[in-house]
């Protein structure tokens, strides 16, 4: 029988830890600090950096501590000179090879590899230049960028892609020199399976994969006395912004923001919220609508980008399943260049409207061709030709980005007292808070759906069984005898066995939601880094303090929208919501 506690020795005390787990978890569940650049918890190791070498007591080398098992009365020794000399050694040698563009680079504040090399007290470097010439960038995704002279082929970027979002749009080509991280026949991702949720770039130790800014856009933008420039910020964003400012994870800074972008000369602070309500009421209307007219079920919710793009290439049998509602970034443009534009006289043409997003893949969404309403709203009463054409997005920031706008603005960030949002379209509910962690879609839609279906008060709001970060969530709802059956996935990988189900056609759920990210919005690429399972946890703690300090917990009571549908849209579901809310997905080709 094989013994499930193991005694060892690590540098001269006793521990006894699991058998069969790693030196490295054996010294990290001791308190043990190990530096490694490619160890990610959770995912299989490439062991590709060699810098979390130890010496164990017979060993004739050194051994990588997070590839070689525990075993029994081990001794291990983790900080004698001839560790330290061969991690410096070969971290030397992994820099040697890189540029030292630090003053410059996008990851200059989290990057790993500059923090470690400083850590290890690395102050020159021994070799010579092993890289001679530069090699290309892939630049042809609008989401994302991959600087290969930056990427130390540690291979997490590759792990998440495969093993946590199940994607495999990358992978290592090539040997020795040759080496590379690369896409299918080197096409660049746009041409990949790529789903531009950026999980990739969060993991990366380097500035070797960055968002596409568009931070120099919108200054243009807001510098221009012509456009009347309004902001959207996304749920998630304010439980994570004041990470880029050293606060704590989890800190809500949602009216330091809003004072934040007003005083960088914003036209408008409005909020994502006002559409994530009405996102609950196209969607939960969808979902009653499906149900009493036997239509396709389960209905998957489509706010998450990746995801939608994910389906388009994986699941093209079961886009029908997926509810035609835009995400609430998409809404919130076509309302605020059609309905706002109309209500306070604006030309859509002079309206620019910046979003700030946790996410990379909302990049990639706001430039999908359908998602171009309010120019085809206008068209015809403005005589606009086609090159006159405009999104109803102009441009994504990231969290990351918009901190970054508002320290290049001077803005004294954590001295603001705070502000409210806009009106009418910064007016939002507790209900559409949640919509920033994983399940809160879902029990934003019940808290509507139940009250619409029985006419009567929802008394418990709270969907406990659908909060936390479990990859997959189930719950069984009752609305007046009617039984539902509900799922939450967050991560592709962890929405693909939901999905088969749905292709089998054996699927028990009316309703599965479904967050490219783990952790849902909140785990978003476009987040501050690190985001790992502590801050996840922090930010979405944050969310639901959020919405319960909120006066309104459900979408359908947020005035705003019952205001925007009594002036303008009619009522859920109506012809011109269609036009504006709604959308259709296409199957995508898939090469590997
Ligand atoms: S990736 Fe890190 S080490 Fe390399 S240039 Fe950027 S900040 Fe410096
Ligand atoms: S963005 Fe997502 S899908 Fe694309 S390469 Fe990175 S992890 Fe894979
Ligand atoms: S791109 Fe980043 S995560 Fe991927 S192998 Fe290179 S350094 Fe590692």
């Amino acid at each position: 029988m094989q013994e499930k506690k193991v005694p060892l020795r690590i540098d001269g005390k006793d521990y006894e830890c699991d058998a069969g787990i790693t030196i490295l978890d054996a010294c990290v569940k001791a308190g043990i600090h190990i530096p490694t650049l490619c160890y990610l918890e959770g995912l299989s190791q490439e062991a590709a950096c060699s810098i979390c070498l130890v010496e164990v007591k017979g060993a004739k080398t050194l051994l990588r501590s997070c590839v070689t098992p525990v075993g029994k009365g081990m001794e291990i020794f983790t900080n004698t000179p001839r560790v330290r000399n061969a991690r410096r050694l070969n971290l030397e040698l992994l820099l040697a090879g890189h540029p030292k563009d630090c003053l410059v680079c996008d990851r200059n504040e989290s990057c790993e590899l500059r923090k470690l090399a400083f850590d290890m007290g690395i102050r020159d470097i021994r070799f010579p230049k092993t890289q001679e010439s530069e090699l290309p960038s892939d630049n042809t995704s609008v989401s994302l960028s991959r600087d290969p002279n930056k990427c130390i082929l540690c291979g997490r970027c590759v792990s998440v892609c495969s093993a946590v979002q199940s994607v495999k749009a990358i992978d290592f080509s090539g040997r020795g020199k040759a080496s590379k991280v690369t896409t299918f026949f080197d096409q660049g991702l746009a041409n990949s399976v790529c789903v531009n949720c950026g999980q990739c770039l969060l993991v990366c130790p380097t500035g070797a994969i960055t968002e596409r800014s568009s931070i120099a856009r919108v200054w243009e933008a807001l510098a221009d006395p012509r456009k009347f420039v309004v902001v959207e910020v996304a749920p998630a964003v304010r439980a994570a912004m004041g990470e880029e400012f050293g606060m704590p994870a989890g800190t809500l800074v949602t009216a330091k923001i809003a004072q934040a972008l007003r005083k960088l000369g914003f036209d408008k602070v409005f909020d994502t919220q006002f559409s994530a309500d009405l996102t609950i009421m196209e969607e939960g209307h969808e979902l009653i609508q499906r149900i009493k007219n036997n239509g396709k079920l389960p209905l998957i919710t489509s706010c998450s980008p990746g995801w939608i793009k994910f389906a388009e290439h994986f699941y093209p049998e079961i886009l029908g399943n997926i509810s035609s509602c835009k995400s609430p970034q998409q809404m919130f443009g076509a309302v605020a260049k059609t309905y706002y534009a109309r209500k306070y006289n604006i030309d859509p043409r002079n309206m620019v409207v910046v979003s700030v997003m946790p996410c990379t893949a909302k990049k990639f969404e706001a430039l999908r061709p359908e998602m171009m309403s309010a120019f085809d709203y206008w068209k015809d009463e403005l005589g606009l030709a086609e090159p006159e054409a405009f999104y109803d997005v102009d441009y994504v920031l990231t969290t990351r980005e918009a901190a970054r706008l508002i320290k290049e603005g001077g803005i004294d960030f954590l001295n603001l007292e705070g502000e409210d949002f806009d009106e009418p379209l910064g007016i939002s509910t507790g209900a559409a808070v949640i919509f920033g962690s994983t399940g809160g879609v879902m029990e934003a839609a019940l808290r509507t759906a139940y009250e619409v279906l029985t006419g009567r008060q929802l008394e418990k709001l709270d969907f406990m069984n659908l909060r936390g970060l479990d990859g997959i969530k189930t719950a069984e709802v009752d609305i007046d005898g009617l039984k539902l059956k509900v799922a939450v996935a967050n991560s592709l990988g962890k929405a693909r066995p939901l999905l088969e189900e749905v292709k089998r056609g054996s699927s028990p759920y009316v309703f599965i939601e479904i967050m490219t990210c783990p952790g849902g919005c909140i785990g978003g690429a476009g987040q501050p880094i690190p985001t790992d399972e502590e801050t996840r946890t922090k930010r979405m703690e944050a969310i639901y303090r959020e919405d319960k300090n909120k006066t309104l917990r459900k979408s359908h009571e947020n005035p705003a929208v019952q205001a925007l549908y009594k002036e303008f849209l009619g009522a859920p579901l109506s012809e011109k919501s269609h036009h504006l809310l709604h959308t259709s997905y296409k199957k995508k080709e898939t090469v590997f």
